[in-house]
């Protein structure tokens, strides 16, 4: 159990762990995205000037995974506690699906982007709404300007979004939960350790990153979340 006081400010980080209930695959670990591809190959801004096609079909695979997926009781539970501490509470995901917005949590940060958006590689176009699934051999679709329409993702090499904001919260925090992250992606595995404070992890197994956890809570998300907080 995690004890929440009336004056705690909550920090929570999520990982593709807690959507693994909810039929996504993660990246590392059995079953992970990455024993199919390499990051390079579709998830790089090399990858991108090299070969756009494979990058989108790689993103509308994961797109109709998603689209597919429903939220578990881990997503629901994290919800429920936005609701108990609003303001206090700061979700931050490493996740591109929707699950927590489907769950009910407004608020959540999206530091490496969002599946169902897109926008232009070359203008300032803003990120738009965006389910629609390349089929080869479709061509990629321009923006006015003449670039060409990618994934608002962040991708290896590219800057986190939000990334000011996030530290902001790192600061401020008297209480962190990750979950279902394997504590190896730079620079959420480095968020830990720039707290001074109480710090948890969820998951079934130790990450990477285990020493700089105050306590480890060992199990699914869907299964641990729902009776972890106590007020
Ligand atoms: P990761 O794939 O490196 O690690 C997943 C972690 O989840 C592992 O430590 C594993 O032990 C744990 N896990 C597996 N099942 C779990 C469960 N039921 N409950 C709790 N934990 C569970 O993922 P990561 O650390 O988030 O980092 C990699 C990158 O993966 C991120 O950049 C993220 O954008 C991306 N990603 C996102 C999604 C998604 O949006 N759902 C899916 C795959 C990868």
């Amino acid at each position: 159990m995690i004890e929440i006081s009336s004056t705690d400010r909550v920090f929570i980080l999520t990982g593709a762990g807690i959507s693994a209930e909810s039929g996504i695959p993660t990246f590392r670990g059995a079953g992970g995205l990455w024993r199919n591809y390499r990051f390079e190959e579709v998830a790089s801004p090399r990858a991108w000037q090299r070969d756009p096609r494979l990058v989108w079909e790689f993103y509308s695979m994961r797109r109709r995974i998603a689209a597919a997926a429903k939220p578990n009781p881990g997503h629901l539970a994290l919800a429920t506690l936005e609701g108990r501490l609003r303001n206090r509470l700061f979700l931050c995901t490493q996740n591109v699906d929707n699950l927590h917005e489907q769950a009910g949590s407004r608020g959540a940060i999206h530091m490496h982007g969002e599946l169902f958006k897109s926008r232009c590689d070359a203008c300032r176009l803003a990120p738009f709404d965006d389910t629609s699934t390349y089929e080869p051999p479709a061509e990629i679709l321009r923006c006015e300007c003449g670039g060409r329409i990618r994934p608002h993702i962040c991708w290896f090499g590219e800057v986190p979004y939000r990334i000011d904001e996030i530290f902001h919260a790192l600061d401020e925090c008297t209480l962190f939960v990750a979950i279902g992250t394997s504590g190896v992606v730079e620079p959420a595995a480095s968020f830990v350790a720039h707290v001074r404070a109480r710090t948890f992890y969820v998951g079934p197994e130790e990450p990477a990153n285990e020493l700089a956890f105050t306590k480890c809570f060992l199990g699914n998300a869907g299964d641990v979340l729902p009776n972890l907080f106590r007020f």
